[in-house]
């Protein structure tokens, strides 16, 4: 400001001069002309040097600006100070960026960055190794042409990245990876890529020894328990002091049986894939099955049992597996219901799922023990449990059939009033058949 106003002052003074001069000379119009002229042609020179000072070539980048004075000083200082900052900033960027790239260079995952087109704009060094690939061959080629592999396609193109994908590495089918993908910016994406063949290996060993384990045992205990009834058949020929210990065994025994039992259940469940081939299963008659078998178990209890469920009701899966999980839930009903007590087994098309639901109003769960249910051996009260015959692993069992159909289960509960456990399934898995007759009945219905 300063410096601008010395400028107008200059200016000023110039053309003061200029008239003084030009009217001691009789020339005044002449000498203001030539007076401005210079003025004009000093600016020029000054513009001159700013142009070739910005122009100057890449070598001489951190070259001064030209020396002036007044106004064109401070242009040039002004412009010197940007370009200070301009420089400290990038250097600071690309500092950064060279931290980034190391570190994750240093990385034993693949990271790959990934444009919004779906092509590869970087990748760090495991991801040559990981998923063979090259620089800068591959650079700009779509992820979905170099990973050829229908489920990396799917995964890749869902924009749904909640849960990774495993699948075996391109080109390498011992090795198992693990990818997850991040959205950022606009439309990009971050893939992070782990080596999960170790792990992978580990978690199969563990199924296999808990199948295997439960398969060994399952002879051994069918032995004891043999022997055991035969024993409480023919207790007449034993002594008094023996009996309690007796029927204690064959009960511990027929635990024992029960846990082998539903751990094979559980780890064929884990090793084996739900068949393509799926049953249509009429939900009503599932029902009065599951009804007439749970009664039987539990006659002395003499529980009223109301079935709901539309007629020509149908759902796809697998017939064995579906019946294992509501009928679980049935039984955990029955157990954990005092004799007369209330059991509802219900089915219902919602607008976005296929409810089925259980409900009882027995001794009822508190709250805090109902995110835990659902894991194996989780128990709320162990000894009320192994009364019932109970082996904590019922409900781990219904969650794997659930998920292994696409369905979620919900537990809702109210300490000493009762429970409702949930099944929610996809609409997907509604047979035809029932969306038809249902469609078909509405519009009679309307007509
Ligand atoms: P368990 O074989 O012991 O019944 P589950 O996995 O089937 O094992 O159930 C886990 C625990 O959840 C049970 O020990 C029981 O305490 C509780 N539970 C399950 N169903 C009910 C129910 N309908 N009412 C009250 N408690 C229940």
């Amino acid at each position: 400001m300063q410096n601008w106003r010395s400028e107008l002052n200059r200016l000023c003074l110039l053309l003061s001069l200029a008239t003084v001069i030009g009217y001691a000379v009789g020339h005044t119009s002449w000498v203001m002309l030539i007076s401005l002229c210079v003025y004009s042609l000093s600016n020029l020179y000054q513009l001159r040097r700013f142009n070739l000072w910005l122009n100057r070539d890449s070598s001489e980048s951190d070259s001064e600006p030209p020396e002036s004075y007044g106004l064109w000083g401070d242009i040039f200082d002004g412009i010197h100070r940007l370009q200070k900052q301009e420089r400290r900033a990038s250097s600071y960027l690309a500092n950064i960026i060279d931290k980034a790239q190391e570190s994750s260079a240093a990385l034993e995952m693949a990271v790959v960055m990934i444009n919004r087109q779906g092509n590869l704009d970087w990748w760090n060094f495991a991801a040559e190794n990981l998923l063979s690939l090259h620089y800068p061959k591959d650079r700009n080629q779509s992820i979905t042409n170099l990973i050829r592999n229908p489920s990396f396609s799917e995964y890749f193109h869902s924009e749904n990245y909640d849960e990774t994908l495993k699948m075996e590495a391109p080109g390498e089918s011992s090795k198992i990876l693990e990818f997850q993908i991040a959205l950022f910016g606009e439309n990009e994406r971050m893939m992070i890529v782990r080596d999960i063949t170790q792990l992978h290996r580990l978690e199969s060993m563990r199924k296999d020894f808990v199948g295997n384990v439960s398969h060994e045992l399952g002879t051994p205990i069918t032995v004891i328990k043999g022997y055991l009834e035969a024993i409480l058949d023919n207790l007449d020929g034993l002594d008094e002091k023996w009996h309690k210990p007796m029927r204690q065994m064959w009960q511990q025994s027929m635990r024992m049986e029960n846990i082998v039992r539903d751990l094979l259940m559980l780890s064929s469940l884990e090793t084996t894939g739900l068949t393509k081939t799926q049953d249509v299963i009429g939900l009503q008659g599932l029902f009065s099955e599951i009804e007439s078998d749970t009664q039987q178990m539990f006659k002395d209890k003499a529980h009223t049992f109301e079935l709901v469920c539309p007629p020509s009701l149908d759902i796809v899966g697998k017939r064995s597996e579906l019946y294992s999980a509501i009928s679980n839930l049935v039984v955990n009903a029955a157990k954990y219901t005092p004799a007369g007590g209330h059991i509802n087994l219900c089915a219902d098309i919602g607008t976005d799922s296929l409810d089925i639901s259980v409900a009882d109003n027995g001794i009822g769960i508190e709250n805090h023990h109902i995110p835990r249910l659902t894991e194996r051996f989780y128990r709320i009260d162990g000894s009320r449990s192994s009364e019932t015959g109970g082996t904590g692993l019922g409900l781990a069992i219904v969650k794997h059939i659930l998920a292994r159909h696409e369905a979620e289960l919900e537990i809702q509960s109210t300490y000493s009033e009762g429970s409702c456990f949930i099944c929610r399934l996809p609409l997907s898995r509604v047979a035809l058949s029932s969306i038809d007759d249902e469609t078909r009945l509405e519009s009679t219905e309307k007509e």
